[in-house]
């Protein structure tokens, strides 16, 4: 074992703040494991540490989008569904346009027989007055016929538009559907991918960690559950470069000479200089 913790209380108060209720931040003291070895080998720790982060964040992000596939999936599907029952809609309108039209057409049968069954009894009539009546009844009977009549061809014309509506809307329903189906057999096929590679990064990962000392590992776990998965991050412009701290020179000092691990202020990561 290459590394001891020192007995060093050097605890921010941020990190006091927050240690006690979350599990992920680290509870050893800051800059609290003492460098017996070389300050190349903490560096190179550190650098491997760094690395495993990496797979870790590919890890997490291919994980996320794996996750979100499912919803991806679904949401096509209702697409779907909402588009099939939008032209079901239309099919509606056609039938009752054509139940319309039947209904005109035993009106004008009815029409019809009442012209021709008065059409008999003029010939049977005695009297002028009753004649004019019944001529009269017919004249009426006729003009009705001819709105009915005219009524069934707007009706025929309708339903001859909606032909066309119909047949388009279901070209439409059918090239939307392989639309769909290809899409989600995408999403599919891109999460079957993801899937496979994120077991080959589990694997570097696994290879990665044999490099670390497990008390590299644990610690850097710790912080990274309870840091939006950055255990380590890099130092750029003497500052800290996941969240903008500005590093004490102390801090750099102690980060420039490599002799332990060194924490941030502001975040409590550890911090690498490159
Ligand atoms: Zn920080």
């Amino acid at each position: 074992m290459l590394w001891v913790v020192s007995s060093a209380e050097e605890h921010s108060p941020h990190t006091r703040a927050v240690a006690g209720s979350n599990p992920a931040l680290p509870n050893q003291p800051k800059e609290c494991i003492k460098k017996e070895n070389s300050m190349e080998n903490l560096k190179q720790i550190l650098e491997s540490l760094y690395e495993l982060q990496q797979y870790d964040t590919a890890i997490g992000k291919l994980k996320k989008q794996i996750q979100t596939a499912p919803l991806e999936i679904e949401k096509k599907k209702l697409e779907l569904e909402n588009k099939k029952v939008e032209t079901e809609t239309i099919k509606k309108n056609y039938v009752s346009l054509n139940s319309l039209k039947k209904e005109k057409e035993a009106l004008l049968a009815t029409k019809e027989e009442a012209i021709n069954k008065r059409s008999v009894e003029l010939n049977s009539v005695k009297s002028n007055d009753a004649y004019k009546a019944i001529l009269l009844d017919i004249e009426k009977a006729k003009a009705d016929k001819e709105l009915i009549e005219d009524q069934i061809l707007e009706s025929m014309m309708k339903i001859d538009e909606e032909i066309i509506v119909i047949k388009s809307a279901e070209k439409d329903l059918k090239d939307f559907e392989i639309k769909v189906k290809n899409e989600i057999a995408q999403i599919e096929q891109v999460t079957q991918t993801q899937q496979k590679e994120v077991s080959n990064i589990e694997m570097s990962r696994e290879e990665q960690k044999k490099l670390i000392d497990k008390t590299f590992i644990d610690q850097y776990e710790r912080i990274r559950e309870g840091r939006g998965g950055q255990g380590i991050c890099l130092v750029e412009k003497d500052a800290c470069s996941a969240c903008g701290t500005m590093l004490r020179p102390q801090l750099l000092n102690q980060i420039q000479k490599c002799a332990e691990i060194v924490f941030c202020d502001g975040c409590s990561r550890i911090l690498l200089k490159k």
